[in-house]
């Protein structure tokens, strides 16, 4: 069968003239319309509240139109004229809208007897989660008066400073054998197959940061120092809390998580040193060995092999499984191969109001290609469960946006694992514990050193001295003797650009907990089998409508159990067991 290559985007439009035009140039008088209905005192309150929700909803389906076309245009053809044009003015339409927003938000805190107003209407009752949310949240809201002068001294201070750490890393040059090369083409020298390479790159890394660590270190240190002043402005104990709040998430549920990793370091050290053994180290894995390809996979796939094997073996989840990823293929949702001017790496987008998701990929045809379509589509699924949704029900927070993405990675893995032989297992094992190892242990570390940088702010600005030695600290209490003391990392607070995003803080652990409740689910599959489906498809339905633990509840999870997260680790463990044992037998 021949697939056609690139996707379809006829449906939102087709090309940027008079109805993409006559779309954007609505959005004004769909927002003034939404301020008309705010500023209308006669109607009942319930009355109101549903019609100013069905008039976001349009709202939303235009922007969903509009922004997806728009992005998705331009995530293939960078240089597009006509999208980046329409980008901006899109962008400009959309500051304007978002105090009309607000104002909604406002609109629901105000409202005394809510409970009663939800009472009223069947299609508020639908949509209770989200008002009490926003009822809950307008104890944090900055009081309106301020909020103008807040926002706008942030583009002169935490988003001037996310900018300025941008250019500086984009910008600075590291000398690389002589030549002068980009920072981020000296960082993906890491997972060459050559040591030589992987150390000359390691060395030139560390020498460019000195050119760069004195700026680097006012921009962290003012981007938590906002962080912090936010926090106490919206009345939240913490830095902590308030992300934790933003993420739907408890600190039990966070401490769960954190005891139960803390609990299984020992075995990741166990396969870091197995790694580091078999790539001829003594005493621990140097940093710069850490994505050193281990094994060989030579096999490649084409694409007709791909959307088999896929159909195959997502398919033994369920066969709507399969049929889904049959017709995502069809009905042309994937944009497969790189070409010229399309960005690297993959994403999937929703297009929510045409029960719909636009895949991008750059497909080349190694096994890691076929997991990355797995990933995609697997959140392409969890659009599908959404399908039936309004569009204020279908924003997950964080933690849970990886879930159906993990889940069918996993499955993937698992079932490929099973037939092949002992070369290509040990090649499959070792790219998914490198990954693992990133989203577990390395994360870990950062959070540490994100929750020092912050405290010792109340105090002062840490020097770069501090902050190099903090982040050693940090790496040895999560990587500890897995790494070699000698060859750590103390640079990874300028070199990971996730401290950096103002209105971002913390954005490690959504990622561990991503990664180990999408393996948590996974295990539950296992257990329960195909009884487990409707399940299945029912908490990821809830993502976007109830706490983080409750989602998890609603199908027999506890986040809040260590228990939980440990089943999760086991999953891990077992791979790690093997690994060391293959690793073993090869030396
Ligand atoms: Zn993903």
């Amino acid at each position: 069968m021949e697939f056609n290559d690139r996707w379809d985007l006829s449906y939102l439009y087709p090309d940027f003239g008079k109805t993409f035009q006559k779309d954007l140039e609505s959005l004004e008088e769909e927002g003034n319309q939404l301020s008309t209905l705010l500023d209308d005192e006669t109607l009942p309150t319930a009355e109101k509240l549903a019609m100013l929700l069905d008039k976001s909803e349009i709202l939303e389906a235009k922007l969903d139109r509009l922004g997806t076309f728009v992005s998705c245009t331009l995530s293939v053809d960078a240089n597009h004229r006509e999208a980046n044009v329409a980008e901006n003015k899109l962008d400009m339409a959309y500051t304007t809208l978002i105090p009309v927003l607000t104002r909604i938000d406002r609109f629901v805190a105000k409202i005394d007897d809510l409970e009663s107003v939800i009472g009223q209407s069947l299609k508020l009752q639908k949509i209770a989660f989200i008002l009490r949310e926003m009822k809950e949240k307008a104890k944090h809201l900055i009081p309106k008066e301020i909020e103008p002068w807040i926002l706008e001294m942030q583009l002169s201070g935490g988003n001037a400073f996310t900018q300025l750490r941008e250019k500086l890393d984009s910008t600075v040059s590291v000398d690389y054998l002589g030549e002068s090369i980009p920072l981020s083409a000296v960082r993906g020298k890491a997972y060459d197959p050559d040591p030589r390479v992987r150390k000359d790159a390691y060395d030139a890394e560390m020498a460019s940061y000195a050119k760069i660590e004195l700026p680097m270190s006012y921009c962290l240190n003012s981007i938590k120092m906002e962080a912090r002043t936010l926090a106490k402005a919206k009345g939240y104990p913490t830095v902590l809390d308030m992300t934790l709040d933003d993420s739907r998430m408890d600190r039990e549920t966070l401490d769960a998580l954190w005891t139960a990793v803390k609990e299984y370091l020992p075995d990741f050290r166990r396969y870091l040193k197995a790694k580091a053994k078999y790539l001829g180290h003594g005493n621990g894995l140097p940093f710069w060995d850490l994505f050193a390809p281990i094994g060989s996979s030579t096999k490649k796939y084409s694409i007709e092999e791909a959307h088999e094997i896929l159909l195959r073996e997502m398919g033994k989840f369920t066969p709507k499984m399969a049929e889904f990823i049959d017709n995502a293929f069809k009905q042309r949702w994937i944009d497969l191969y790189p070409r010229e001017g399309k960005t690297g790496g993959a994403f999937c987008s929703s297009v929510h109001f045409a029960d719909r998701s636009l895949v991008m990929t750059n497909y080349q045809g190694s096994f890691s290609d076929i997991s990355t379509l797995a990933h995609e589509l697997g959140h392409a699924w969890h659009n599908r469960c959404m399908a039936e949704l309004p569009y204020c029900l279908i924003d997950e927070p964080m933690p849970l946006a990886e879930t159906a993405s993990i889940f069918n990675e996993t499955m993937l893995s698992y079932q490929i694992l099973k037939g092949c032989g002992e070369e290509e297992r040990l090649y499959l094992l070792e790219n998914g514990l490198m990954e693992a190892t990133q989203t577990v242990v390395d994360i870990y570390s950062r959070f540490l050193f994100e929750q020092e940088v912050i405290d010792t702010r109340e105090d002062h600005a840490m020097t770069v001295e501090e902050l190099k030695d903090a982040m050693l600290r940090a790496q040895d209490a999560s990587y500890g003797d897995g790494l070699q003391k000698e060859a750590r990392h103390p640079y990874m607070w300028a070199c990971k650009s996730h401290y950096y995003w103002s209105g971002y803080n913390f954005y490690n652990f959504p990622y561990a907990f991503g990664l180990l409740f999408g393996k948590g689910v996974f295990a539950q599959y296992l257990e329960k089998g195909s009884a487990f489906v409707d399940d299945y498809c029912k908490l990821l339905r809830m993502c976007g409508s109830a706490k983080v633990a409750d989602v998890a509840q609603s199908v027999g999870i506890n986040v809040r159990d260590t228990q939980f997260w440990r089943s999760s680790l086991e999953v891990i463990r077992k791979d790690i067991d093997e690994f060391c044992r293959l690793a073993e037998k090869k030396m």
